[in-house]
C-alpha cells in the first residue's frame, strides 16, 4: 500500500493537487483571488499577523537578535510578503506552485525594507527547505491542500529548516467551526479547490505528530461576521525540546 495515501473515507483522501493547481491557475493574480473574493479582509489579516508576531517576540525574545530570513509558503502573489514579512525580515523567500502567481511576487511593492530572495515554484509537499536556514517559516492558507500525511512530513522538514533556538514555524489557516456552533466537528473537503478545512483538534494532532510544540494558538479577530468565513487560527510552533 502507498503509505502517502490517506485512509479511504477520510476527507483528505479526496485531495488532488492537480485539481487545486487547476483551480488556482484559472484565477487572475489579484488580492481579490487570494482572499476568495473578500479583498477587504486583507488589512485586518495583515495587522492581526503583525500583532501576533509582536506578542510572540515579546513573550519569547530571541536569544541573539540577527537579520531575519523568512519564507512565505503558498505565497500566492506575495500579499503577505509585501504587506507584512518584508517589514520584519531582511530577506523573504517565496514558495508557490502556480508560476504566474510566483512571478507576480517579484512585482509587488514591498512595504518594508526586506527584499525577496529565492523563489521556489512548487507545492510545499514537494519542497525541501534548506537545513537551519530560516528564522520564520510562514504558512498561510496553503496547508489545506495537503493530505494529513503530507502535512506531517512537510512540517518535519520545516522543523529541520528553522534556526535553533530562535526560529518559528507559523501556520495561519482556516479551521472548521466549533461543535458548539452546531458544526459536527469534522474535517470538511471542498471540491472547488480540492482542499480540506480541518478542526483545531486535528491540526494540533498533526503538529504534535510532526514533533512540534504549540507555543501559541489564537483566533484572528475582526473579520466581518456577515461574510460567514471559517474561523482563522494562528499557530506558533517550535520543535519539541527532545526532537533534534
Ligand atoms: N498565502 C497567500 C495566498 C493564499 S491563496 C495569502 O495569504 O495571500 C492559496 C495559495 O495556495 C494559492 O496561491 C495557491 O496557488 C497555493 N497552493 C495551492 N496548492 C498548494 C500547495 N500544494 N503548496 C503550496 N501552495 C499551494
Amino acid at each position: 500500500m502507498d503509505s502517502t495515501r490517506a485512509p479511504a473515507g477520510s476527507p483528505d483522501a479526496q485531495i488532488s493537487p492537480g485539481k487545486s493547481i487547476a483551480y488556482w491557475s484559472s484565477h487572475p493574480p489579484t488580492v481579490n483571488s487570494m482572499l476568495g473574493g473578500y479583498p477587504q479582509i486583507s488589512r485586518t489579516d495583515l495587522r492581526g499577523s503583525a500583532a501576533f508576531w509582536a506578542k510572540l517576540l515579546r513573550q519569547h525574545p530571541p536569544s541573539a537578535p540577527s537579520p531575519m530570513i523568512s519564507v512565505d509558503c503558498g505565497a500566492g502573489i506575495g500579499r503577505v510578503t509585501a504587506g507584512f514579512l518584508s517589514d520584519i525580515s531582511s530577506i523573504v523567500d517565496v514558495v508557490e506552485p502556480v508560476e504566474s502567481f510566483a512571478k507576480e511576487t517579484g512585482k509587488q511593492k514591498l512595504e518594508g525594507q526586506g527584499t525577496i530572495g529565492e523563489v521556489f515554484v512548487k507545492g510545499i509537499e514537494d519542497w525541501t527547505p534548506e537545513m537551519g536556514k530560516y528564522d520564520l517559516i510562514w504558512n498561510q492558507w496553503c496547508t489545506l491542500y495537503l493530505t494529513d500525511k503530507h502535512l506531517v512530513d512537510y512540517l518535519k522538514r520545516c522543523r529541520d529548516a528553522i534556526k535553533r533556538p530562535d526560529g518559528w514555524i507559523i501556520v495561519k489557516e482556516n479551521t472548521t467551526k466549533d461543535i458548539r456552533d452546531g458544526h459536527d466537528g469534522k474535517d470538511v473537503y471542498d471540491e472547488d479547490d480540492s482542499s480540506v478545512t480541518r478542526t483545531n483538534e486535528k491540526l494540533l494532532d498533526i503538529f504534535r505528530d510532526a514533533g512540534l510544540t504549540i507555543v501559541a494558538n489564537e483566533i484572528q479577530k475582526g473579520f466581518p461576521k456577515g461574510l460567514g468565513l471559517y474561523p482563522v487560527r494562528m499557530y506558533a510552533l517550535r520543535p519539541e525540546a527532545n526532537k533534534k
